[in-house]
């Protein structure tokens, strides 16, 4: 009777499964200290730098068109942030050399704590579950390998590598289609309401469970079925479903 009510969850990967904003924090935090020792810069101008490239992160639209690979583009980030900021770089290589620590340094530690791997074996013993993460085919599929998630699934799904992404309506289909499950049987569990809440709201999913963290901010649109601090809870939320 377990399964009774839910027969498949799908999972987001970034801060839900592993805290890579935790990581991301640690990177800038090497990069800084490898711009202090090549440039001798105070550190004023390396948190403008790090926010700098931090703001191209968050603005880039990646088109492999472009003919540049996506470590060729996040090299440029570093190399134009530091440019923007003091004038010039003074070293061909150190926006490649920036880039190259700050993504060694965020795989490190992109790891799932023993605590989530036990949960997820658990419930692959109950239920069907399938990894879907937005992003570049790439840069997710590096994450996706160093943190050793691949086992833990019975499919894993990138957004970069479909038509469209979350929310949209037509990726959570084929998450369904690969599960063979209807949308009723099914749940979502992610951090992001923008894209993993609203679409499962959207694909009609049984329910949609959001992992709030410490700084997110309610919607008054967006609105999860329910809500919860860490995705340890989960087994809670799944007794109150079944
Ligand atoms: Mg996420």
């Amino acid at each position: 009777m377990e399964t009774k009510g839910v027969k498949a969850i799908i999972f987001d990967l970034d801060n839900t499964l592993i805290d890579t904003s935790g990581a991301g924090v640690v990177a800038l935090q090497k990069v800084g200290e490898l711009l202090k020792s090549s440039l001798s810069l105070d550190d004023a101008s390396i948190e403008t730098i790090c926010n700098r490239f931090k703001q191209k992160l968050y603005n880039e639209v990646f088109n492999p068109a472009m003919g540049k690979n996506i470590d060729q583009v996040r090299s440029l980030h570093w190399e134009e942030s530091i440019q923007e900021t003091v004038g010039s770089c003074p070293n061909e290589s150190l926006g490649s050399d920036c880039y190259k620590l700050w993504k060694s340094t965020r795989l490190q530690l992109l790891t799932m704590s023993p605590e989530v791997q036990a949960l997820l074996k658990d419930l692959r013993t109950k239920y069907k579950l399938l990894l879907l993460t937005n992003g570049e085919t790439q840069t997710q599929r590096e994450k996706v390998e160093v943190s050793n998630c691949e086992e833990f699934f019975d499919e894993v799904v990138v957004g970069g590598e479909q038509v469209e992404q979350k929310p949209s309506v037509s990726i959570f289909r084929l998450c369904l289609e690969m599960l063979g499950v209807e949308a009723h049987d099914c749940i979502i569990v992610g951090d992001s309401l923008d894209t993993d809440i609203q679409g499962g709201l959207k694909a009609h999913l049984k329910a949609t469970v959001w992992i709030k963290r410490a700084e997110a901010n309610e919607s008054n649109v967006i609105k999860p079925h329910y809500t919860v601090a860490n995705v340890l809870e989960l087994p809670q939320v799944l007794a109150h479903l079944n």
